[in-house]
């Protein structure tokens, strides 16, 4: 049994005051809602006061990057050590750091290892771009990311992981791509491939998220797919009653 998960990324969104109301405001309806892994991914700046908030409470806190290295000179980057005193969880691999941040599937691999060691639970991002899925590369694509990204984990270390597949063209677009053919992804081309590297064993075992325009309203469409586990929010997390509303859908 794959327990279900849902995390919001809130991206470059809220200050600290802005963070801790929003908290204030989700927390009631996220605390009624057990069964479900919930996990909030605010800015750096915040995390500390989200976690004196959220402290002793079933809900998660991720950082949304960190670098690979334990310390050094390194300016404006954050460590594995660094967010572990705070976080559980950390997103690697974000299509907007590979866009915009030149990531690559090897500093993903390098971030992965790095927040494995330090005991945080690594959501390891993976999706085509528009071209590519014009291009007929969706699969080439999303097996090279989960390949290359988890090259070299142990099988234990793999079973503590969850992927996000989001593809690239419904991030922030308002256009999700269709349960079915995001099901699809995820059972044909991802689970294949954790099952070649590690075993079907763990590839059954792994949590595989769907990212990309997921609302209150469509989140359901994923929920009840047969290999989708949950779901990673950006734009509809910042909404009170939407991410409500995708937490408790994700209670299927
Ligand atoms: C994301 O940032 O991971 C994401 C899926 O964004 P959105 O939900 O806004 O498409």
């Amino acid at each position: 049994m794959r327990k279900p998960f849902v995390a919001g990324n809130w991206k470059m969104n809220k200050t600290v005051k802005e963070s801790l109301a929003l908290v204030r405001d989700l927390l009631p309806g996220m605390e009624a809602v057990t069964g479900v892994e919930k996990v909030l991914c605010p800015p750096f700046p915040s995390l500390f006061a989200v976690s004196t908030l959220i402290s002793g409470l079933d809900i998660g806190l991720g950082a949304q990057n960190m670098h690979w290295e334990a310390s050094g000179a390194y300016t404006g980057e954050v460590s594995a050590n660094m967010i572990k005193e705070l976080c559980q969880y950390v997103i690697i691999g974000h299509s907007e750091r590979r866009q915009y941040f030149a990531e690559t599937d090897q500093t993903v691999n390098r971030k992965v290892k790095a927040a494995l060691s330090a005991e945080l639970i690594p959501i390891v991002c993976v999706g085509e771009t528009l071209e590519q899925k014009q291009a007929g590369q969706t699969a080439g694509v999303v097996i090279r990311q989960v390949r290359d990204g988890l090259q070299g984990l142990t099988s234990v270390e793999a079973s503590r992981i969850v992927i996000a597949y989001e593809p690239v063209w419904a991030i922030g677009t308002g256009l999700a791509s269709g349960g079915q053919d995001a099901n699809d992804v995820v059972k044909d081309m991802i689970r294949p491939t954790l099952a070649s590297l590690f075993g079907e064993n763990i590839a059954q075992a792994v949590r595989v998220l769907y990212g990309g325009s997921v609302t209150g309203k469509n989140a359901a469409e994923f929920f009840n797919q047969s290999d989708i586990d949950g779901a990673l929010v950006g734009g509809a997390s910042l909404k009170v009653d939407d991410f409500l509303q995708i937490i408790k859908a994700a209670l299927k």
